[in-house]
């Protein structure tokens, strides 16, 4: 707080603006941390909105069940890249992650717990004859390098350790963190997977970008390797598709870049256009059936007050109708387009400060600015280039020295350019 400018106080939004209690309007060029995709205020979701408060705002999800809910699941389900047969349904980003944890967590619980006790019996046997170490039980938790997932404890605990989770380090689970993939690294990260084998529990990762690691990309093939030997060892799949999904990656989900499939998807974000707050994890049968028992020790005992919230399943319905409509495709076509002539197309200012990697991915494109101090979350530059751009009426929140754009997908082409116009004039005049 003592650091902080001071927040601005946003009175109304419309389309890609959001407008200030002082008359000033700012384009939202980052979709309001990721999760607008229609634009703010968005007409059509707001009447969806009204008409299912009217109807039923909430109801608890545990022995009741409602229309929006079970329409959202049955429209989602067959989207989804893989065979998901499930939705299980929380509040944010965050939670999703939590529940897609704990339900690999689980499913290997419920489904080695006798088995697991007699491997562990083997390995007692076998130790003195010094022939393989046979551990059953599957506790090794896989992740990446650089990752993030969320602010929960599990989704931390999944997460890279930095600054956001430092004060918190010593309460965060063991987690294996693989190598970012590259073609030089891919081999030792599979042999690596190969080694904690049997032992593996589940590997979850944010396909093709790490969102707050800096819009880190890398490539699908190298993904779908690092899958590939997941599924060797039946490694529970977990793709945190929270930023990635509705379609920031280019395809509605950024998994469908990959052949290999996940066991677990989660999603937020854009999954109500960006109006409620929501979470969805979804599942395969087979994470399902470990469930489905007589046994009440077998139970998936998670559920939250607001779990299925009918307002935000009625919106996350209503955003699925938008984005079938034909004008979405080239609004998305038309964003992809023009990231991928940036910044080209504009007449290349000198800056005193260069710009580097740049790169993008779908709607996403990001660089880096060159400066004296470390490329990390820290980096001083990134509050001034917020400054300034706010005051050329541009909402950026560069990630330390990375800057990035992730429009809504509504932004028109003239819209798009004064983004990177002003971003150019912020750069020159630093
Ligand atoms: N996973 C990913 C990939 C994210 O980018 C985020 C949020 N930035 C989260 C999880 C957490 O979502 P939320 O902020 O809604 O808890």
């Amino acid at each position: 707080m003592k650091t902080a400018e001071l927040p601005v106080a946003v009175t109304r939004g419309e389309g890609v603006y959001l407008f200030d209690d002082n008359g000033n309007k700012y384009i939202d060029a980052i979709s309001s941390w990721w999760v607008n995709i229609h634009g703010h205020a968005h007409p059509f979701l707001a009447e969806k909105l009204y008409q299912q408060a009217k109807k039923l705002e909430h109801v608890m999800f545990a022995g009741f069940t409602h229309e929006p809910a079970v329409q959202l699941a049955e429209r989602l389900l067959p989207m989804l890249p893989g065979e998901f047969s499930k939705i299980f349904y929380s509040d944010n980003g965050s939670t999703a992650v939590e529940v897609a944890m704990k339900m690999a967590i689980q499913y290997w619980r419920n489904t080695m717990h006798d088995a697991g006790y007699m491997m562990q019996e083997e390995h007692h046997k076998l130790k003195g004859n010094r022939t393989r170490v046979v551990d059953g039980r599957r506790t090794k938790i896989i992740a990446l390098k650089n990752s993030y997932h969320g602010d929960t404890f599990g989704s931390m605990s999944v997460s890279e350790r930095g600054v956001f989770t430092l004060p918190f380090k010593d309460y965060l689970f063991e987690v294996v963190f693989l190598d970012i993939p590259t073609k030089d690294n891919i081999e030792p990260i599979k042999k690596k997977i190969d080694e904690i084998g049997e032992q593996g529990c589940c590997f979850i990762y944010e396909p093709l970008v790490q969102g707050a690691g800096g819009m880190t990309m890398y490539e699908s093939h190298l993904l779908d390797d690092i899958i590939q030997a997941c599924k060797k060892h039946d490694i529970i799949c977990i793709a945190d598709e929270v930023m990635t999904g509705f379609y920031r990656t280019g395809k509605m989900f950024a998994s469908e870049h990959m052949q290999k499939q996940p066991d677990i998807i989660c999603l937020s974000k854009g999954i109500t256009g960006g109006m409620m707050a929501m979470g969805a994890t979804a599942c395969t049968e087979k994470i399902f059936e470990a469930f489905l028992s007589d046994d009440k020790l077998k139970t998936f005992f998670h559920g939250h007050s607001y779990t299925a919230n009918p307002l935000a399943c009625a919106v996350a319905n209503a955003s699925l109708d938008l984005l079938e409509v034909g004008e979405f495709r080239f609004q998305l076509d038309q964003v992809i387009r023009l990231h991928n002539s940036f910044p080209t197309h504009l007449a290349v200012r000198t800056s005193r400060f260069a710009m580097k990697n740049l790169r993008r991915c779908g709607t996403i494109l990001a660089f880096e600015i060159e400066t004296n101090e470390k490329d990390d979350y820290l980096n001083t530059i990134g509050k001034v280039i917020s400054k300034k751009a706010l005051e050329a009426g541009v909402l950026l929140r560069p990630l330390g020295n990375t800057i990035y754009f992730m429009p809504p997908y509504c932004i028109t082409k003239q819209q798009l350019e004064r983004i990177y116009i002003v971003t150019q004039e912020v750069l020159h005049d630093l």
